[in-house]
């Protein structure tokens, strides 16, 4: 029989690092469930196998929520605790057992699919990651009613390829020492992803290797910092490989031995470099990886549902945020939902990403954005001078303005009711707009300070949806009109004597940070996981070679040549 040849596969690259080893198929052991009509006199047989099924898997969330582990996840596992327990999902099964004399499989399976549809007809980043987690809610109800047990028999080393992981099943697969992940689905931000990045595992997603004929046992490779996945490969492949994870290795842990030391360039020009924070659970790696605070706490996942979200609630959060970091600071962003973070009262725009979005929703709902400033100033009060107020999706001068007033209000409210607080905190703005960017100059005069958002300032300089897959090799933060737009604002905030920071992606990049530090601006905010690698190239250059390179790459006039000079750069 002829051999099969290597087939390999192209996902987006989601969590570094090179795995090599035998496949291991997370499969989806829950086949649809077809409609099953019961008798009369089964009906309480039926119930009692649900509010079972129900016990058990609550009380496997708790026991992986109690797992020794680097990472609080006590979060994400109550989440779906709480889903698991929702009043509203129990009367539905109750509902389709009882009166509609469904067996308890179909009257379970029936009622997530009707919630995960809703999710899905949401058509958002934000919604199909919740989804995942349904899915793995609906999938274990319906497992444990049965006998079997889904076990998890991967051993060490060997790469999950997966449809989605959820997050329970993620903690569980953490703790078996897994070589690296794959997934058909999965979006950048989802838990798995974070997860991934924060535990090392290497990643990929979006890689379709459903539709080849693999098996567990298979071989594979994977490369979580270029999106390959190798199936089946050569031995020739496979030395090459681990020649290139050993290389990866060493040089994580030389770039690691950076992470302690002081933020100064080879010349002692001196750069702050901050993490990116979204999770709690992204916590502990954060002053290992060699952060100085954090210079983006996004915090529109605590807003699941606004109208129950408490001002205590979001003090103990940011209180937790700020204890992580000793005597750094942390940037708040205010909520920054619509978008692809969607939240009631925003689905259905046609274009979301120009949408209800960040400033906009929250000029609308003011006593959601009183409220977070109120948590913010009451935690700032504990903590003086260390917490800093940012504005997304800033379009024009005037929305500063008014959230400006909000903060005055808010602080007077406090006031009365004796709370000590911070008046002093500095309240800045997301340059992500182009807009705004061009009317840099003005928009200086009303914000304390800017942090460019080159994720979003490339997808609308560009136009190119940052979520959609099929012009995704469109989307390029080191197009020439954004280095302008970045150089502009930097330019702006220097006239008027304002500080400005990137927090975008493009930060993690040690060339493009580079770049930056060349135009001045030495404020980087990344992914925890990407400053040892930053650092590392910051401290071993002078600031005179990297103002040479970005003097270049502003006069590039193409994107190839950016490219050329940025790549020749860091491989000089
Ligand atoms: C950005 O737009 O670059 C940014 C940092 O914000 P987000 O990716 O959350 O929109
Ligand atoms: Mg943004």
């Amino acid at each position: 029989m002829k051999e099969l040849q290597p087939k390999i596969l192209s996902g987006r690259p989601a969590a570094q690092g090179i795995g090599i080893g035998k496949i291991w198929i997370l499969s989806d052991e829950n086949k649809p469930v077809h409609p099953e009509k019961i008798n009369k006199k089964d009906v309480s047989k039926h119930l009692e196998k649900y509010s079972n099924a129900k016990v058990v898997v609550t009380e496997d969330y708790e026991r992986v929520k109690r797992l020794p582990d680097d990472f609080d996840l006590s979060e994400i596992i109550e989440a779906q605790i709480q889903t698991l327990n929702d009043p509203e999902v129990d009367k539905q099964v109750t509902k389709k057992i009882k009166n509609e004399l469904n067996s308890a499989e179909y009257a379970i399976f029936s009622t997530y699919n009707e919630y995960i549809q809703l999710l899905e007809a949401a058509d958002a980043k934000w919604a199909n990651e919740r989804t995942i987690d349904i899915v793995a809610i609906r999938d274990e109800l319906i497992q444990a009613t049965k006998e079997k047990k889904r076990v998890f028999d991967v051993r060490a080393g060997e790469i999950v390829f997966a449809e989605d992981i959820s997050p329970t099943a993620m903690v569980k697969l953490s703790h078996k020492n897994v070589g690296g992940i794959v997934m058909e689905k999965g979006g950048l931000t989802s838990h798995a992803v974070i997860l991934s990045q924060s535990l090392g595992i290497p990643c990929v997603i979006n890689a379709h290797w459903n539709r080849y004929n693999i098996a567990s046992g298979n071989s594979a490779i994977i490369d979580g910092s270029t999106g390959q996945v190798i199936l089946r490969p050569s031995r020739k492949q496979i030395d090459e490989y681990e020649k290139r994870r050993e290389d990866e290795i060493n040089r994580y842990e030389k770039d690691l031995e950076w992470a302690q030391k002081p933020d100064v360039t080879k010349c002692g020009s001196e750069f702050k470099l901050r993490a990116n924070v979204e999770f709690l659970e992204e916590l502990p790696k954060i002053s290992t990886h060699g952060a100085s605070g954090i210079g983006l706490l996004s915090t529109e996942t605590i807003l699941f549902d606004a109208d129950d979200f408490d001002v205590a609630d979001q003090i103990e959060f940011y209180k937790k945020v700020i204890e992580s970091v000793t005597e750094h600071a942390i940037t708040i962003r205010l909520f920054d939902a619509g978008g692809d973070k969607l939240i009631e009262g925003s689905e259905g725009e046609a274009n979301p990403f120009l949408g209800w979005r960040g400033v906009r929703m929250l000029l609308d709902k003011r006593n959601l954005l009183k409220r977070q400033l109120e948590a913010i100033y009451t935690v700032a009060g504990i903590y003086p001078g260390r917490v800093k107020i940012l504005i997304p999706m800033i379009s024009n001068v005037e929305e500063i303005r008014i959230v400006k007033k909000y903060c005055k209000e808010v602080q007077k409210s406090l006031e009365q009711s004796g709370i000590n607080f911070d008046k002093n905190i500095p309240i800045g703005i997301m340059v992500e707009v182009p807009g705004i960017a061009l009317m840099a100059a003005e928009a200086a005069k009303e914000a304390d300070f800017f942090s460019l958002g080159t994720n979003d300032l490339t997808q609308y300089t560009l136009a190119v949806d940052r979520g959609n897959e099929r012009i995704a090799h469109l989307f390029d933060s080191y197009h020439p009109a954004v280095w302008k737009l970045i150089n502009m604002t930097k330019t702006a905030a220097d006239n008027a004597g304002i500080p400005v920071a990137v927090c975008g992606e493009m930060a993690a990049y040690p060339e493009a940070a580079a770049c930056l530090m060349g135009l001045g601006i030495k404020d980087l905010s990344m992914n925890s996981s990407s400053i040892p690698r930053v650092k590392a190239m910051l401290c071993n250059h002078e600031l005179s070679e990297m103002q040479l390179l970005s003097e270049r790459v502003l006069m590039a006039k193409e994107l190839i040549e950016v490219h050329e000079l940025l790549e020749n750069w860091r491989t000089k």
